[in-house]
């Protein structure tokens, strides 16, 4: 078996639901990231869906579900502990490597797209085959090499427009289109980096925005699992 299939199944049995590498050479817009790092030859990505956990009802309504357990770099949580895994396996195989999240959420998007792991839909949010819940993990490192999955998940219906019609200020006029300025959520989200950016222990998960073509999309049907129980590290379940 080649190392590349060996890294890819070793990923999946770790917890992710997909995995995919391309070559940096080939990639722009990279630069300045990889800038100083002459080593860095590929770079991968793990979809990891945080659609496991048992929620408290009483939060459910006012929750931000991608803010809220968002938690690659918070110790004892499973998507924690995920990614750690995946690097040990990495240094066991003497591979280098350094993580990507510094990369911005667009870009690490469409090369997820590029390696088959997921698809913008009409709403303008990445999905897998297991919907939209779902946090990417990234890694650069010194291997040369290329994992490009099968198949893409199935793109929306034609007939589909739910999330066009239903969005509250027409912010998807057209599908595969967004305009931010006028989404809700995008000021959100900017409020979200500008506060962790300060540190400021705050109710983060509650600023709820509009999650709207998110929450009538078909493709998010069933797609909570609810199969564990939140970690204690997440704080602001405690509140
Ligand atoms: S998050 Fe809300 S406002 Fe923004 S595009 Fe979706 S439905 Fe429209
Ligand atoms: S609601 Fe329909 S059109 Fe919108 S993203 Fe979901 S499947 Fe696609």
């Amino acid at each position: 078996m080649s190392l590349i299939q060996i890294l890819h199944d070793e990923a999946l049995d770790i917890g992710y639901t997909r995995f995919g590498t391309l070559k940096t050479e080939k990639l722009e817009g990279l630069g300045t990231i990889i800038k100083g790092f002459p080593w860095i030859k590929s770079i991968i990505i793990c979809a990891f869906h945080y659609n496991i956990y048992k929620l408290p009802e009483e939060k459910v309504s006012h929750l931000n579900f991608y803010e809220a357990f968002k938690s690659r770099f918070i110790e004892n949580t499973l998507e924690h502990e995920t990614a750690h895994d995946f690097e040990s396996f990495l240094e066991s195989k003497g591979i280098q490597f350094i993580h990507g999240m510094t990369l911005d959420l667009k870009t690490i998007e469409k090369l997820a797209v590029e390696m088959k792991i997921g698809r913008y839909r009409k709403n303008m949010h990445f999905y897998t085959e297991e919907g939209s819940h779902v946090y990417l993990h990234v890694w650069f490192t010194d291997l040369e090499m290329e994992f490009i999955n099968d198949d893409l998940p199935p793109p929306c219906p034609d007939h589909c427009s739910r999330c066009i019609r239903n969005c509250p200020v027409q912010a998807l006029e057209k599908g595969y289109e967004k305009n931010e300025n006028l989404c809700i959520n995008h000021e959100l989200e900017i409020i979200h980096d500008q506060l962790k950016n300060k540190e400021v222990n705050f109710k983060l998960p509650f600023i709820k925005g509009c999650q709207l073509c998110l929450e009538i999309c078909p493709y998010n049907d069933d797609r909570w699992e609810e199969t564990i129980m939140y970690q204690e590290n997440y704080n602001w379940l405690k509140k």
